[in-house]
């Protein structure tokens, strides 16, 4: 028997985002393409060299990526759309950086939060970008069609491998696969199915295999990550030939990776596979690993992804030795290794100097989870005895995070006991409570409002720095908020919008003001994940039973409608896009810790109630993308999620208005479940798809109120009235006209004020125009 650990890729933007920086240095015109390269290959080479120091057998090449590994992959493969060729060689970064980010700049530094990012109106558009899987992390989708040709460039793939050999280490190169690549590409023909390319794709990996092997290297690590959905037999066969095929080139043994969940149905198809490994996710699928055990070839070797390479909490090193060691008897070889790539983790803990120190010691980042291997490794080879001290360290550290009053408030568990169907249940149907709210309110017919944010401008992220920095002081940084709060109100009621709202310019983030504010939450200092190309996102850590202690928003609410006869919006974010946008703990249920935020916001809502606010919207922006990988989960999650949002709004009165905002454009197969929301009005992101997935609203005739996005806010384009007028007429010809809200796509904040006045502007005429047609 022996033990190997391995990794399956390394965060690439560096500790101190070196990369983010030299990244926009570079856009920026500020350094040239030789800096830019020698601050990559510094990041490698570091890299290289930390996962060597903590002990790390298995050692990846070619995770590193400037942009996006899947981007890398449609370079490698030569798959380059015809707009892009013209602009320079295939491996150039002209061509690069345009599929990633279009050949007109965009802004680089504004905030986001994980859902808009502004893709501003460039000559040759940026390659669209769309999350990976279950995670934050976006990806740049390639692009084929019919009769498309592919040639290898292993520049990078090869490059990188003889960069390390170079600085003494034989990695194992990770190329994504030639069936996830194609099935998360698009194609713009109608009814082609990327698949049918395998043939064509086929022989330029065998190429690649046969370089990389001729290069030295022993093993290549190819990622699947597409076994762990739902397959149908077409796909499935494709991997018999695709696999069978390469298995048989003369290239290095290949260690097949698998992650994000269980292979399930496909479990038979990955362990019939001729490849020489077989990498299993075993965290989020546990039971993976005896079913191994009894089917698994002898000569297979196994990678266990035992590791959580997707969270940000310490192994239970004694439990994990006690699962590993039958593993460890029954096979030749085992690899152990994270669920999948670090990429997905925080670098390292070391770098987080204020955090409490009770939390810190529950915590591992990227570079303590493979210390944690290497400890599991010599664990298992050698005898427990070698790590006793090891051990018994992190056994205290699990206990201490089990028992501690940070993760056990009883109030707030007692609460979450209580709750009950009829909590989650508004009084009165919606028709009913439509009647009141009409009444109360008042509005026009298309009502025209906003989603909640106006632009972050440099007054504000100044002001908000020197806040951070104390050298604004809170007086002063209140009275500033205050300001720009009331120029917004006043701003709205000029131009005549119906509803308004304060703006949001004392949030940094739509999550994280939330998680500031609520206990059980806490922040980094330097926990960055990248989430596309140069963003990267802190997410915070949630590591405990979640209370309110305070009011959050009701002060700002209160000001902003003292302001103005006009109903002003609460704004608040819900439940599950809290949850999906943190590190969550991992000792409960998700369904657990989300009803516990919910009840958070519930207070909320209605303090905000109390205080008068006739109009108070949720937004749920991560609603859809907490969707399980697999149909067969999607109810139970719709079921828990669907209930937090309703239970965030069921304690106020019918003549109480609750909104919520999705910005997302895919409802059709969800459509029920945002009916089951019960919410008096949704406004969703419409624009660019012209009004067409209002369609999903009317066939499944959904009764409430929908404002559908006609200004397209991801573009700094100011969309002209007759254009929204036409959209509104469009939505009218779907839904009931009477059912219509007049509002741009999304929250403002990333754009500039000289593009949202005119636009708006526009917007409400053109609600006045349809409200004067017959
Ligand atoms: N109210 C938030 C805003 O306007 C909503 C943003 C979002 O859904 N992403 O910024
Ligand atoms: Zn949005």
């Amino acid at each position: 028997m022996s033990v190997t650990t391995a990794n399956l890729g390394f965060p690439r933007i560096g500790p101190r985002r070196e990369l983010k920086k030299a990244l926009e240095a570079f856009w920026a015109g500020q350094i040239e393409e030789d800096a830019l390269r020698e601050t990559a290959r510094s990041l490698r080479a570091a890299n290289w060299e930390r996962q060597s120091a903590a002990g790390i057998a298995v050692i990846p090449s070619n995770d590193f990526s400037l942009y996006d590994q899947v981007l890398d992959t449609s370079v490698m493969l030569g798959a380059i759309p015809e707009v892009y060729r013209a602009l320079g060689a295939p491996n150039s970064l002209d061509v690069y950086f345009a599929m990633a980010r279009g050949t007109r700049s965009e802004n680089g530094s504004a905030d986001t939060d994980g859902c808009c990012h502004a893709n501003d109106g460039a000559d040759a558009p940026a390659q669209e970008m769309t999350k990976w899987f279950d995670t934050n992390y976006h990806y740049m989708v390639p692009e084929v069609g019919p009769g498309q040709t592919f040639s290898l460039c292993a520049d990078k793939p090869l490059g990188e491998f003889e960069e390390a050999l170079a600085l003494g280490h034989r990695t194992r190169p990770v190329v994504l696969g030639p069936i996830t690549w194609l099935l998360l590409a698009k194609s713009h023909t109608p009814g082609f199915a990327p698949l049918s390319l395998l043939p064509a794709i086929l022989p330029v990996y065998r190429e690649l295999l046969g370089k990389l092997r001729a290069a030295g290297a022993g093993w290549v690590q190819i990622d699947e990550p597409a076994l762990v959905l739902d397959l149908d037999d077409t796909t499935r066969e494709a991997f018999r030939v695709v696999y069978g095929d390469l298995a048989g080139a003369a290239g290095p043994q290949i260690m097949l990776a698998t992650y994000f969940g269980g292979l399930e149905d496909n479990f038979d198809l990955a362990l019939s596979l001729p490849v020489a490994g077989l990498h299993l996710d075993l965290v989020r699928a546990p039971d993976q690993l005896e079913r191994a055990l009894v089917q698994a070839r002898d000569d297979l070797v196994l990678s266990l992804g035992i590791v959580d390479g997707r969270n940000v909490w310490k192994a239970d090193l004694g439990t994990l030795l006690d699962r590993l060691a039958p593993a460890v008897k029954a096979r030749r070889e085992i690899q152990i290794a994270p669920s999948c790539s670090l990429l997905h983790s925080p670098i390292d803990l070391a770098l987080e100097t204020d955090l409490d120190p009770q939390l810190v010691d529950w915590l591992a980042f990227g570079v303590q989870k493979l210390e944690e291997l290497a400890l599991l490794g010599l664990g298992l080879e050698r005898g427990r005895y070698v790590i006793a001290d090891e051990l018994s360290a992190n056994a205290d550290a699990i206990t201490s995070r089990r028992g501690s009053p940070l993760t056990n408030d009883r109030a707030v568990r007692a609460r979450a006991a209580g709750i009950t169907a009829e909590s989650a249940r508004r009084d009165g149907h919606f028709a009913q409570r439509s009647e009141r709210q009409r009444e109360r309110l008042g509005l026009p017919p298309f009502p025209t409002t906003t989603i909640g944010s106006f632009p972050q401008t440099d007054a504000v992220r100044k002001a908000r720095a020197d806040h951070r920095k104390g050298t604004l002081d809170d007086a002063g940084y209140d009275a500033f908020l205050r300001e720009e709060t009331e120029r917004a109100i006043r701003w709205q009621e000029e131009i005549g919008l119906d509803v308004l709202v304060h703006g949001e310019f004392e949030r940094n983030d739509m999550v994280q003001y939330f998680g500031e504010r609520l206990s059980g939450f806490a922040f980094t200092r330097a926990a960055w994940v990248q989430s596309y190309g140069s963003r990267c996102v802190r997410p915070p850590i949630l590591y405990g039973d979640v209370s309110r202690p305070r009011p959050m928003t009701v002060d700002w609410w209160r000001h902003a409608q003292g302001l103005t006869e006009r109903p002003v919006k609460g704004m608040l974010t819900g439940p599950v896009t809290i949850l999906q946008w943190s590190f969550v703990r991992d000792d409960q249920p998700r369904a657990d810790t989300c009803r516990q935020i919910a009840l958070a916001i519930r207070d909320e809502v209605n303090d905000l109630e109390a205080a008068g606010a006739r109009i108070i919207q949720i937004d749920e922006a991560a609603l859809r993308e907490g969707l399980p990988l697999r149909r067969a989960g999607w109810g139970e999650y719709l079921d828990w999620a669907v209930e937090s949002f309703r239970l965030t709004a069921s304690g106020v009165a019918p003549e109480t208005q609750i909104h919520t905002h999705m910005c997302y454009s895919e409802f059709n197969d969800i459509i029920a479940a945002i009916g089951a929301m019960d919410a008096d009005v949704i406004s969703i992101e419409t624009a660019r798809s012209k009004m067409e997935l209002l369609d999903a609203f009317a066939t499944y005739r959904y009764p409430a109120e929908i404002g559908p996005g006609v200004y397209d806010i991801h573009s700094p384009r100011i969309p002209p009235e007759e254009e929204m007028a036409d959209l509104l007429r469009k939505a009218s010809a779907a839904i009931d006209p009477g059912q219509l809200w007049v509002n741009p796509d999304c929250g403002l904040k990333t754009r500039k004020w000289d593009d949202v006045r005119p636009a708006l502007v526009n917007m409400v005429a053109a609600a006045r125009a349809i409200r004067a047609e017959p």
